[in-house]
């Protein structure tokens, strides 16, 4: 969980810092790694794993803010730290490397972190990870079926309105541009009308659901 910012963040309060400390000694005590540091995070506008200090950085939302969010990103960082004390990983710790932070490896770490942190992996928030996070929880039965029913009605969502779009566009040209209009158009505007039916169609199934 990275992203750059110039804003400046209040420090966690000292209880809150000696909570998660000991959760995260527990959690290192299971799975044979280090303790790593607790800090709050000041640079960034979200909670990170600073590779550099082997310490999880928490934004002062996530550390005391829901209960939710604090045992998610506990969570979620405390796998960073596990997967970069086994695989050496992330050494130039930049934003260039932040697409190789979240690979199946990690997500593989998440899912034994969260079935030490909760008892039951499926009781971590799948549904707030990164878009590679879910699909690979939905893959492997570990999210929610309403939410999993959300991520696929809002992929559906996303395909009608990129169909609509295009068959606006397609009939404008159409209609203000009739020398241009080709069966190359012609089979868009096509294609475009039966993508919007069946993802019409898929998101009415959804929504007898009740999605
Ligand atoms: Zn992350």
């Amino acid at each position: 969980m990275l992203r750059k910012s110039k804003q400046t963040m209040p420090a966690m309060p000292e209880t809150t810092k000696a909570d998660l400390t000991e959760s995260a000694r527990v959690l290192a005590e299971t799975f044979s790694v280090p303790v790593p540091g607790i800090e709050s995070a000041t640079k960034y506008v979200t909670s990170y794993y600073g590779i550099r200090e082997r310490a999880i950085f928490f934004h002062s939302d996530h550390a005391s803010g829901d209960k939710v969010r604090q045992d998610m990103t506990l969570c979620h960082e405390m796998a960073h730290h596990i997967d970069a004390a086994r695989n050496g990983l992330y050494l130039p710790g930049t934003l260039r490397f932040r697409r190789r932070w979240h690979t199946p490896t990690f997500y593989a770490i998440l899912r034994d972190v969260a079935q030490a942190w909760y008892g039951d992996a499926k009781r971590y928030p799948w549904h707030m990870e990164y878009p590679l996070g879910k699909r690979w929880a939905l893959a492997r039965g570990l999210m929610d079926p309403v939410y999993a029913n959300h991520l696929v009605a809002y992929t559906l969502r996303r395909r009608y309105d990129k169909a609509t779009r295009e068959i606006r566009h397609l009939l404008n040209l159409q209609s203000i541009r009739p020398d241009c209009w080709s069966t190359h158009y012609a089979g868009k505007l096509r294609r475009a009308e039966k993508a919007q039916v069946v993802a019409s169609k898929k998101l009415q199934a959804l929504a007898e659901k009740g999605c």
